[in-house]
This record gives structure tokens, sequence and C-alpha cells, in this order.
């Protein structure tokens, strides 16, 4: 079986600060087990970089799609690149917000973040100084979430992800596949693997059409992927 995981609201629970994401230890141990019989791909948004972080050694068995679902790694080593993105330059945007206390500006693979949730000033204004940005250099997508906006320079979603990984291992159709996510983001992922004919998991209180069932919990997951063991 080839097992689609998200990380974060699925393998771990949402925390305050992406950075205190780590995962359980014993957790961990499932999945590196699990990963003996089937093949485990965590499916992330995060850089490979921040993942490792948070998930620690990235053992032999396991993969790991990145950033957006644009790279695939296997033992920490990147084995494809799924999509490629230019990136623009921040200058005009760094120097107007120069001035703007508790603004800070993230640039992350494929993306940009302006967070403003320690900024006092005027939001409208901030926001925008990031349209006209985002006029400069038009990204792909522009989300924006609770005191943060994010301009994605990325053409690629988690479906597109588990289609090319499943294209990557010569995937024919006969190993069954799963999905398992939490967020509007895995919701691509989600119509994918259904239309492939596999089974889809929402993490949430609610189902969203598209999913096949439902988890309550991170700790339901995880009862869930021990009967695979
Ligand atoms: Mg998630």
């Amino acid at each position: 079986m080839i097992l689609f995981l998200d990380y974060d609201g699925t393998l771990v629970p949402i925390v305050n600060s992406p950075q205190e994401a780590i995962i359980d230890k014993n957790k961990k141990k499932i999945l590196i087990s699990l990963s003996q019989k089937h093949k485990i791909v965590i499916i992330t948004g995060r850089d490979i970089k921040s993942f490792r972080k948070v998930f620690g050694k990235i053992p032999n068995s396991i993969f790991v799609i990145s950033s957006h679902g644009s790279k695939i790694f296997r033992n920490e080593t990147l084995v494809k690149i799924i999509s490629y993105y230019s990136m623009p330059d921040v200058t005009y945007l760094k120097k107007k917000i120069k001035n703007m206390k508790g603004v800070i500006l993230e640039e992350k693979e494929g993306c940009i973040a302006l967070h403003y949730r320690n900024y006092t000033g005027d939001e409208y204004l901030l926001k925008r100084i990031f349209e006209e940005f985002t006029k400069l250099y038009p990204p792909q997508k522009v989300i924006e979430g609770k005191k943060v906006i994010e301009a994605f320079y990325i053409d690629s979603d988690k479906g597109k992800a588990v289609e090319s990984f499943l294209r990557f291992v010569a995937w024919e159709g006969k190993d069954p596949i799963l999905y398992i996510g939490d967020d509007k983001t895995d919701l691509y992922a989600i119509k994918k693997v259904k239309q492939l004919g596999g089974r889809t998991f929402f993490v949430g209180d609610k189902k969203p059409p598209e999913a096949d069932c439902l988890f309550r919990s991170v700790e339901e997951v995880y009862r869930f992927l021990l009967s695979f063991k």
C-alpha cells in the first residue's frame, strides 16, 4: 500500500508555533515500522529544512514531498523536482516595510509570507503595499491567513504531487493508495487519490464532501495506521 500523509495537523497536533510541532518519538516509531511494509509518503507545505527540524532524521524508508508538493526527498536526498519556480526580488517590499514595527517578511521556498501579528499600525496600508508588490511580481496565488499574507510563486499542489510521485515509482494501479490530511490544501490530493480509486480521510470536526471518512484527532489517525502494521 502507498500511504500519503500530511504532517501538521495529521501526524502532529496543530501548535502555536510551527517550530514546536515536533513528532512524538513513539509515533515516529510507528511510521518507521509501517514503512517496512508499505510506502510512507509525507506531503508537507514545509521546506525540507523546516521539516527536518520537527521530524528529526528522516529514515531511508520514508519519502518526503516538501514545499507545497514541489520536491521529492528520500533518505534526505532530493530525488525529484516536481515543479520549478522563480522567486521575486523583495528589495522593494523590504524597503517599504522597513519602518513598520512588528511586520516580518519571511522568504520561504516558493513563497513569501508577510506576518503582522505584532504590528499595531494601519493594516490597510500594509495590505496595499503587498498588493503593489504582487502587481510588480505576480504570484500564482495569494492566500490571506490569520495575520499573515502569503504569495505563492510555485505552481504545484498536493494533488499534482501525488500524481508525480505515483509516476516516479511507476505505480500501475495495483497497489492500493490512501491519503490523510487536515487542510484545504489536502483537498487537491484527496480529489486526486479518489479519482485514482484510493481511499481518503480528513482530520477535523467536519468531513468535507471530497473525503471518504473523518478522523477527529491525530490520535485517531495513529490508531488507524496501527491497523496496517
Ligand atoms: Mg496539515
